[in-house]
Formats: C-alpha cells, sequence, structure tokens
C-alpha cells in the first residue's frame, strides 16, 4: 500500500494532493471522472492533523495527513509523523474484529504519514448530534460491539502470550501520544499549566480546589498508574464522542492515533464520561425549561446500556472464545471449576467497571479545567448558565475518582447525575 521512499514526506496541499490521488489507480476509480473535476475540501475540526475530503463524479474519499506538529498550535508543538502508521495499524485491527465499525481502508503511505479511507457521508461527529438533541438508537448495539469485541479480541483472554506481547510491542512506540494523555488528563488539570483554562470567574474556587485537592491528586494518579503500566487490550485510546461518526442507523469509530496497550476501563470510561458530559450540558443548551428531558433521559438510558451490553458481551465472549493463556481451561475442570471461574469473570467485570468510573471522572475534569474542552459546553453562551452545567459535571467526577467505590452499578452513577441534574453551585464570584 505504500508508494514513496523513506525521507520524502512532504505536506500535501490541494494541488500536491489532486496529483498524488490522481496516481493511485484504485482511488482515481473510486473517484471517477477527470482529476481537475475532483472537489477537495479541508475539514477544520480536527486538532492534530490535516483531513480533506475529496469527491469525484463516481464518489468520495477521506485523507488524513499527519503533521510533524500539532495542528491546533503550530510547529512549537512537535508530534512524530509515526502517529499515522499507529492509528492505520489500529483501523486495520479494528476493521478485522469489529467489522464495519470503523471507515473502511483505502490506502496508506508511511512515509507521507498519509491514509485515505472511505468518506462517512452523511454521517456526522456524534458530539455534534448530541449537542442538537439527537437520539441515536444503534449507537449503544455498535459501540459496546466495538468495545467488547476490540478489547477482548486483544487481551490475555484470548490471544497467547506471545501473540499478546507481539501485540504491545507493535504499539509500544506511540508513546509520544500517550505522553499526551498523561499530561492532559492525568496531571495538567490538576496543577498550574498555563495551557489550562475554564468558564471564569465563576469556575476559579473549582479550579483551585482541583489544585489543593490531595484525595483527589491520590485518585488521579492511582489512575495515571494504571494508564501507563496495566497493557491489559489495544485501546482506540481517544474514544469520545467527537471520535464517534453517526447517522441515526450507523456508528463509525475514527481516529485511533492514541491507540496503544493499556486499561480496557480507559476506553469504556471515555464513552461514559463524553455522555454524562451531553446529559449535564444538555440544560445550558434548552431554549425552554425542561424542554430537552427526552433526550436527557435517552441520554442516561444509553450510559446504563453502554455499561450493561459492554459487560454481558465481554463475558460472553469470555465464555465461547477463551482461547488466550490466562485463566487455562485445566485449572477450572469440571463443575466445581466452571461455577469459580463464572465468580471470577464478575469479579473481573466488577473491576473493570471501577476503573471505568475513575477514568470516566478524569476525562471529565480534562474537558473542564484542562486544554481540549468540548463543544457540548463551550456551544453555550452564556458563561454562567455553561458554569453551572460544568459544576454539576464536575461535582459527579469528583466522587467518580475519589469515591469510586460508592458506586457499585452503573445505576448509583446514573442516579448520581440525575440527582445534580437542577443542583444549583454556589459560585462566590
Ligand atoms: P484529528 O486526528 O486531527 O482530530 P480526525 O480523525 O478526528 O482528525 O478527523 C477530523 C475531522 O475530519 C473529523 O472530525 C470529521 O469531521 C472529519 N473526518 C475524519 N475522517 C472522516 C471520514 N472517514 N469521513 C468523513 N469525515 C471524516
Ligand atoms: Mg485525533
Amino acid at each position: 500500500m505504500t508508494g514513496s521512499r523513506a525521507g520524502d514526506y512532504r505536506i500535501l496541499h490541494e494541488a500536491a494532493l489532486r496529483d498524488y490521488l490522481a496516481g493511485v489507480p484504485n482511488l482515481a476509480a473510486v473517484l471517477g471522472g477527470a482529476p481537475a473535476s475532483w472537489v477537495i475540501t479541508e475539514v477544520g475540526d480536527g486538532n492534530l492533523n490535516l483531513v480533506f475530503i475529496v469527491k469525484g463524479a463516481g464518489g468520495g474519499v477521506a485523507v488524513k495527513q499527519a503533521l510533524p506538529y500539532v495542528r491546533l498550535v503550530g510547529e512549537s508543538w512537535p508530534l512524530p509523523l509515526s502517529r499515522a502508521h499507529y492509528e492505520y495499524l489500529a483501523l486495520s485491527r479494528q476493521a478485522h474484529l469489529a467489522p464495519g465499525l470503523v471507515p473502511a481502508l483505502l490506502h496508506h503511505n508511511e512515509p507521507l504519514a498519509l491514509t485515505v479511507m472511505e468518506l462517512l457521508e452523511p454521517h456526522i461527529i456524534m458530539r455534534k448530534g448530541l449537542v442538537a438533541g439527537t437520539h441515536y438508537p444503534r449507537f449503544v448495539s455498535d459501540v459496546t460491539n466495538f468495545m467488547a469485541r476490540t478489547l477482548f479480541f486483544t487481551s490475555d483472554l484470548a490471544l497467547s502470550a506471545a501473540e499478546k506481547k507481539e501485540g504491545i510491542a507493535a504499539f509500544a512506540g506511540n508513546h509520544a501520544l500517550c505522553k499526551i494523555t498523561e499530561d492532559l488528563i492525568f496531571t495538567d488539570p490538576y496543577r498550574v499549566a498555563v495551557q489550562n483554562h475554564w468558564t471564569v470567574p465563576y469556575l476559579n474556587t473549582f479550579a483551585a480546589s482541583l489544585r489543593a485537592d490531595m484525595e483527589l491528586h491520590v485518585a488521579v494518579s492511582r489512575l495515571k498508574l494504571k494508564f501507563m503500566a496495566s497493557p491489559e487490550a489495544l485501546l482506540h485510546g481517544d474514544l469520545h464522542t467527537g471520535s464517534i461518526m453517526v447517522t441515526e442507523g450507523q456508528t463509525r469509530v475514527i481516529d485511533p492515533e492514541f491507540a496503544f496497550y493499556g486499561p480496557m476501563g480507559f476506553d469504556v470510561g471515555a464513552v461514559l464520561a463524553n455522555l454524562l458530559m451531553a446529559y449535564f450540558a444538555s440544560a445550558g443548551h434548552e431554549r425552554s425549561p425542561g424542554e430537552r428531558r427526552a433526550f436527557e433521559g435517552w441520554v442516561l438510558e444509553t450510559v446504563e446500556q453502554v455499561w450493561s451490553e459492554f459487560a454481558q458481551k465481554f463475558l460472553d465472549l469470555w465464555r465461547t472464545d477463551a482461547k488466550g493463556d490466562a485463566y487455562p481451561a485445566t485449572l477450572f475442570a469440571g463443575e466445581k471449576g466452571a461455577a469459580r471461574l463464572e465468580a471470577e469473570r464478575q469479579a473481573y467485570i466488577q473491576r473493570l467497571f471501577g476503573d471505568a468510573v475513575g477514568f470516566a471522572g478524569a476525562k471529565i475534569n480534562r474537558r473542564i479545567f484542562g486544554l481540549a474542552h468540548n463543544i457540548d459546553f463551550e456551544l453555550i453562551e452564556d458563561p454562567r448558565r455553561r458554569a453551572i452545567s460544568e459544576a454539576r459535571a464536575v461535582r459527579l467526577a469528583r466522587a467518580m475518582l475519589v469515591e469510586t467505590t460508592t458506586f457499585q452499578t452503573i445505576a448509583d452513577v446514573t442516579g448520581a447525575a440525575r440527582g445534580l441534574r437542577d443542583w444549583m453551585p454556589e459560585f462566590s464570584n
């Protein structure tokens, strides 16, 4: 699938991109017609890379090229081009493990750090749909298939010890992207960092308490260590609602450039956190009181079903497809062994639930106090209203981080969220 020689990286803007695509027969065939007629548009909403939509008479493609720096910040923040390779590798593995849930890969050029994939149309970024109050009836089934299958089949429950370690090695070089997560999610929101920002002045005291709260620092540091030192499975690594494109009938997971072997609860927690933020943001988007109650009910039901369907599917895979070296069948023979192993599966999934709850709390705080915010909150124009929604989310996040074990079931999480829906924070500012 590669064309150029090593070392000839160059940024392909419109004219060069057109020539490049014209020179790859299968892409020219997908696009159809004369290359001069292809319409090339840059998509502006990514943070790290260049993404172009290219349309021809016959069809369209999406082209993603990594830059040697963070697109949003510029050349002062270098970032390795190799992330395109890891994204491509992760997409290939996800396409194999969770067919139909990621965009089809059409072409990859490693020296150019460039990947061409299926154009998702009329899909939109799920976060935008959630801001608009749209329900997605397929989402639970699709995202839980994606998570259960990609996580289970890359774990020691499904793989031999050798295959698993080869997998870890294949992604170990993506450490620069991991470091972004380690800094921006687990560290910076809890200390003074120039890139931090929040809704001033309302959340000033909340930001100060994040910096002073030692119980929170312990909780988030434990999670950071778990993120760094627990290669349980191949993670997507950035599984928020901005990395999911949807129609009402389809779900596609994009943008796995943060992929590496890490703790499963990080991916699951990312989905839960982003749904919970959509829930708390919803009050800030209503034009009349209670206007979005049906949507909010759907979001909390979705939180519950994401966890319960994920857990069910993961456990079912363990019961039917446990070909890995962990939990050798010979140690759990007979009826007694089967019963003991089943109890152990339940204990495992309960620990995973605790991890997901903690990671979800960390994911919420980073979107409210760290560098990268989300449009769920940012599109609430009135800062006071935005701060009210954010403060409710932050209060839940602290409990999820520090009092993780008080959340024994997913209903404990949605119950706490519901209980905060109309809570009015006191702003001293
Ligand atoms: P970044 O890594 O820079 O965040 P993304 O992979 O998230 O880039 O892509 C940026 C944007 O490009 C997405 O938010 C989406 O709007 C659009 N996009 C990405 N891949 C596709 C695709 N396969 N089809 C259609 N649009 C896409
Ligand atoms: Mg990205």
